[in-house]
């Protein structure tokens, strides 16, 4: 077997044009979602996220309020600036780019949103509103995870999926959401990490494999069954030296080994790595118009 792709360039891209039909229905309501971006310090990677961020809610119509603080802003300037876009109408989602110098601290920062502008869903108000099934912001890369199974049209009701990873970001999200009782639950999941005794005993049973570890090779041809759908969230860099960078980015699967076994299988990149952002853009729309009581 040969796996099909499941291309997330495409389906993001899908997203994205259904979001900006909805922010253009919006505007004719005089309602313009606004999403207010904090970054702290100049961290190359935490500045092209931002870039990124902001590209895309300019590219469907969504208001950002940029703001960039030096490496030394102190926490009160950090926690005045979230109290600022708290309190502002115009901003429904509120994204504080993570990780925060080490002298502020995060948890502070993140309880400080407003759970009703947390488009980030990492407030533990957002957190424990999924956990029990209510409607809230759900975190984006895990939401984009299940965005991607829905709409390839793979069956989650009673799958047997397997997470590798278990952080707050990815994989406990993830397996809260895979669980509940809906049209994008209802599966057996299994969440396994470094203390997991026997990864491969559990992923050889899965119909559906998600690897979020963060470790090229995790998951490999020998540990999947045949006809598995196999998404890859790790982004890794490794030396290549046939690169201008030096380096190229590959996933936690063994693509060319286990797309040789699966029937579908995300890419890295172009896989999980452009819904994120479209699921940002997603909770910032549908908080405006919860805000708009619409
Ligand atoms: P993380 O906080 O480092 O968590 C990694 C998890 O994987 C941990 O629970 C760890 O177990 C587990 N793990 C690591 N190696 C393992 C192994 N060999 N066997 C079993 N479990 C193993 O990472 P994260 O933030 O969840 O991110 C995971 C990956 O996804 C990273 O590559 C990250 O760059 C990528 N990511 C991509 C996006 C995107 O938009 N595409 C977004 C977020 C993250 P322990 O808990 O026991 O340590």
């Amino acid at each position: 077997m040969v796996a099909k792709i499941i291309d997330g360039k495409t389906i993001a891209a899908e997203m994205r044009a259904e979001l900006k039909a909805e922010v253009t229905s919006l505007f004719e309501h005089n309602i313009v979602p606004g999403l207010g971006v904090v970054l702290v310090g100049n961290d190359p990677a935490s500045t092209s996220y931002v870039t990124a961020k902001e590209r895309a809610c300019a590219e469907i119509g969504i208001y950002s309020d940029d703001n960039r603080l030096a490496d030394d802003a102190d926490e009160r300037q950090l926690l005045d600036l979230v109290e600022r876009m708290n309190a502002d109408p115009k901003i429904h989602g509120i994204l504080v780019q993570l990780p925060l110098p080490r002298h502020i601290s995060e948890e502070k920062v993140l309880l400080a949103i407003d759970p009703r502008k947390d488009v980030d869903g990492f407030h533990p108000v957002s957190v424990g509103r999924m956990v029990i099934g209510q409607d809230t912001f759900l975190p984006c890369t895990p939401h984009g995870v299940v965005q991607l199974l829905v709409r390839s049209g793979v069956n989650l009701d009673g799958a047997e999926v397997v997470i590798v990873g278990r952080s707050n970001v990815v994989g406990k999200p993830l397996a809260n959401m895979l669980i509940q009782k809906s049209g994008t639950g209802n599966a057996t999941v299994t969440i396994c990490h470094t203390r997991t005794k026997d990864l491969a005993k559990h992923t050889r049973g899965a119909d559906i494999v998600i690897a979020a570890a963060g470790r090229p090779n995790t998951v490999t041809a020998d540990m999947v069954k045949d006809g598995v759908v196999v998404i890859d969230v790790g982004v890794n860099r490794v030396a290549d030296s046939t690169k201008k960078s030096g380096y190229r980015l590959v996933g936690d699967v063994d693509f060319e080994g286990v797309s040789r076994k699966a029937s579908l299988i995300t890419p890295v990149p172009g896989g999980v790595g452009p819904m994120t952002i479209t699921m940002l853009l997603y909770n910032t729309v549908a908080s405006a118009k919860r805000f708009a009581g619409r």
